[in-house]
Formats: C-alpha cells, structure tokens, sequence
C-alpha cells in the first residue's frame, strides 16, 4: 500500500510550496487507495511556533485535501510530533554508534574556530568530514577509556554520522531519472544536537521507515539531503522510499524562487489563509480571505508543476487524484504568475452561482432593498462573466438595485450647452413611453437618434450614475419602463 507523508516543520506559515507537496502526496495517495499523512517535525525548536501546526491543519482542511493519518488525526504510529519521539530516536542511534556508523564529537566551538583557521591557511574549506575527523575532539580519536570518562562527566557532546568515503551511489529520483553522487563530498551530518535531540536527518528517516513511507515526495531544496538520507537507510539495512523532488516555485517578479523573504515582490498572497505574525499581530491574507475557492486555488496549484499531458487545465480535485501522475511531473522549477491564478478562479465562478446569489441576497438584506428571486438570478446571469471573485459582484450589480445619488463629475462638466441638452433628454423621454420597453423596441429608439452615442452616454450616467456597466439596453429592459424614467427625471433636475 502506498503511504505518504507531508512533513512541515512549524516555524511559520506554509507557503504555495509547501501546500503543492502537500496536495502531489495527497493525489498519489487517493490515486492508489493509498495513506496519506500528516507529519510535524519540529526538531528544530529554537524556530518552533506553535499556532503553527494548527495553521497547518486548518489549510489543509480549508483546501480539501485532509490526511488520513497522523498529527491532529491519529493512527498507528502516534505520536506524530517529532518532538515526542526523542526516546524512539535514541534507540535507533544507539544502534548506529554499536555499529560504528556514528561518533560522540565533543569540540567546542573553540576547537572548530581554531581548526577552521588553520584551514584557512592551507587554502582549504573546513567541513567536518572524513578528511578532518581525525584530527578532531571525537570518539574516533580517544581511548575507550577516555570516551567513558568523558561521558560521564556530563560534558556536551554531538553526535555524528560517519560517511564511508569513497563511495560511488547512483539514486533513482522519479522525476529527475539517475543521480550519481560520491560520499566523498558529504560531511559528517550532526544525529544529535548538544542539547539531546535528534535533528531533521535522523528523524526524517528513523519515522519514514518506521511510519512505512513508501514514497518521499518533497520540494528540490531536499535533494541534497537525499544522498546523506540513502546512506543512513543503508547503514539502518532498510531499502529506502521511493524518492521525487518537486520543482521550485519562481517568482517571476522577483529574484528566485517564492519564498516568505520576497513576499513584497510577488504581487498575491504566498499563504493559503490569513497567518497572524505572533510578535508583531500583523496579519497576512491568504487566498481564502482574498476571496478565491479552494478547488480553484486547488486546481491551480496542482498545475504548478504538473501537467495532464494534453491542454486541458481545469480538474476537479477527483479528476486530479485520476489523472495524477509522477511520471508527468516537471523536472524544471516553474512560474507562478497572478494573471493565472486570478484566471483559475474565474473559472470556477460558473459553478459558483449560488455563492454569488447567495453573496448578493446578503447585501440586498442589509440594505433592506426588496427583489424577486427571478430578478436576482437575471441580473447574475447577465453580469457574471464580468467577475472573477465573488465579492466583486456588487461593484457591477448595485445599479440595478440602487438609483444613484450622484453622477460622475467629468463628463458633464464637458457639457457646454446644458439647457438643449435637457431639451434633447425630455424628446427622447417621450420616445422611451412604449410597450413592450424591451429590448428590440428600445433598440430601434436609440437607433433613429441623431447623436446616438452621446444620448447612451448620459442615459447611462442617468441610469446607473457613472460611465459603466452592462449594455444599456439590457439595463433599461431589466429596470423596466417606470423605474428607469424615474432615474432619468431625477437626472434631468439635477443638471
Ligand atoms: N521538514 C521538512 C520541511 O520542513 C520536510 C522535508 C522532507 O519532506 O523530508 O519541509
């Protein structure tokens, strides 16, 4: 059974990334009836936040895509904090330190700062490795006797891992193909801190094996971390997960890739829902406050990254979990871009009429305006492609409901003869007196009129206040003959 992990650590908000790692575990997870599971790994407890994790939870929810196991959720393998885990990590690394595979280092920062120096004289980088260790405070380098000792006066230590050199390893990643690396260039990776707790390394393999993780989808900053990752597996006897790196999200505004340190120059939000900075109580929107649907959000995510392997691009997330596969993951980081998430939402505005309807009855009530709701779906129906959130229906929708109170300054301002002006509006007045006051009657009136452009122009300021809106006609119709030669009275007394 395929099982899955999304694994955030709590030091702030997930970003766009972070929720597209989320969602690519969640789709293969659904895909092959598989698990998919929620991770905290907060080993890094000087950055810990704590109403981090449940952001975490609630935009996971707020997007659809829930785990089926893990933090906030239960199941096998709780606790699903990393940071209850301590004593299972322990266990494991004892095992590594009797099979040599890890060392007690007790340098202090002093000893390093001195080593480092002298490297610096020889022309070469410091990097507590294979080559170094040797020549350092470590197990590696002391009597049995003297590592005893050492331990037991309590003094602070680290524990490594200790890289067999030499080592030439090719890794299967299922999006980037074969990767050849040697373990001559990694560096003896800290298991565990100073202060006894595990890091990400050692905590990140001990509970993807444990927790049965069959597949490790996670963004391209990880990869590096895969080749030290293979050989703990290996020095564990495991067979490790199936790996994938994601691509990185770039900001096409801005420099690289997205991240929270450019947020001023990526022009929308980079978090899924509002995030309340703790020291300072700023709030930060997220695309749910702005006003976007999370299938939309959903669906444009999913296409970061990924592709169907043909043009279509709108999928609910059931066709997602369908057509979602690895294999058609990009290997290339790619663009975020405003215009195409805005154009995502728009898309799913359709299938979110009623929200509209919905919005707008509220709108109506509160101003206690009455309307039919025949009426209410007509004026939808006729404004609808003009918007791509729902709460940008009012702005083209108000003038069927309200009579403007004042009217746009600058054209009639350009208006030099106002008196024939009025003239000209009382004769066309008298036209509109028909019936039917439909649409193909108003047609043919405005038709036969001499100056056809500018008596639509100040009929619409008449009618709707300013120079916008729908075809004019199609507002008259709706309005009907008596309202609409109120508006344009009411119009007449004011110029
Ligand atoms: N805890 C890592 C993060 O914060 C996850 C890395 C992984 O998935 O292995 O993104």
């Amino acid at each position: 059974m395929i099982r899955v992990r999304f694994a955030p650590s709590p030091t702030g908000p997930i970003h766009l990334g972070g929720i597209r790692t989320a969602l690519y575990n969640y789709l293969l997870a659904k895909k092959y009836n598989g698990k998919f599971i929620l991770r905290i790994e907060d080993t890094d407890q000087d950055r810990y936040l704590s109403h981090a994790e449940s952001y975490i939870l609630k935009s996971l929810k707020w997007c659809g895509i829930e785990p089926d196991e893990g933090f906030g959720y239960g199941g096998p393998y709780a606790p699903y904090q990393q940071s209850k885990r301590g004593h299972i990590y322990r266990l494991y690394l004892d095992f590594l330190l009797k099979k040599k595979y890890a060392y007690y280092a007790f340098d202090t920062d002093k000893d390093i700062k001195i080593k480092r120096k002298e490297c610096e004289k020889l022309g070469v980088n410091f990097t507590y490795d294979h080559k170094i260790r040797m020549s350092l405070n470590n197990s590696l380098t002391m009597t049995k006797e003297k590592l005893t000792k050492k331990l037991k006066s309590k003094i602070p230590y680290v524990i490594r891992f200790k890289v067999t050199p030499g080592l030439s390893l090719k890794v299967h990643d299922m999006i980037r193909g074969c990767i050849e690396f040697n373990t001559n260039y990694l560096d003896d990776k800290i298991l565990l801190k100073s202060n006894g707790t595990a890091t990400y390394h050692l905590a990140n393999t001990v509970d993807d094996h444990i927790m049965k993780i069959t597949h490790v989808l996670r963004g391209e900053e990880w990869i590096s971390s895969m080749f030290l990752h293979i050989l703990i597996y290996q020095s564990f006897g495991w067979s490790p997960p199936n790996f994938a790196h994601l691509p990185l999200i770039l900001n096409r505004n801005g420099k690289g890739k997205i991240s929270k340190r450019n947020i001023s120059s990526l022009d929308s939000p980079l978090f899924p829902i509002q995030w309340i900075e703790s020291n300072t109580n700023i709030k930060i929107n997220g695309y749910k406050e702005l006003g976007y649907f999370p299938d939309a959000f959903i669906n444009m995510l999913a296409l970061l990254g990924w592709n169907p392997g043909n043009n279509r691009e709108i999928f609910s997330l059931k066709e997602l979990i369908n057509f979602f596969s690895i294999k058609k993951i990009n290997k290339s980081g790619v663009f975020f871009d405003k215009k195409k998430a805005i154009w995502f939402n728009k898309q799913y505005i359709i299938k979110n009429k009623n929200k509209i309807f919905l919005f707008l009855e509220k709108k109506l009530k509160n101003r206690s305006i009455s309307y039919s709701n025949d009426f209410l779906w007509k004026v939808i129906n006729l404004t609808i492609d003009r918007v791509n959130f729902v709460h940008e229906i009012w702005n083209h929708t108000y003038y069927f409901f309200i009579e403007p109170n004042y009217y746009e300054k600058d054209f009639l301002y350009e208006i030099k003869d106002k008196n024939s002006i009025v003239e000209n509006i009382k004769i066309l007045l008298d036209k509109l007196n028909i019936d039917p006051f439909s649409f193909s009657q108003l047609k043919c009136i405005f038709q036969g009129l001499k100056e056809k452009k500018f008596s639509m122009q100040l009929i619409r300021l008449a009618i709707v206040g300013k120079l916008k809106g729908i075809n004019l006609l199609k507002i008259l119709e709706m309005l009907g003959k008596r309202h609409s030669i109120k508006r344009i009275k009411k119009f007449i007394k004011s110029i």
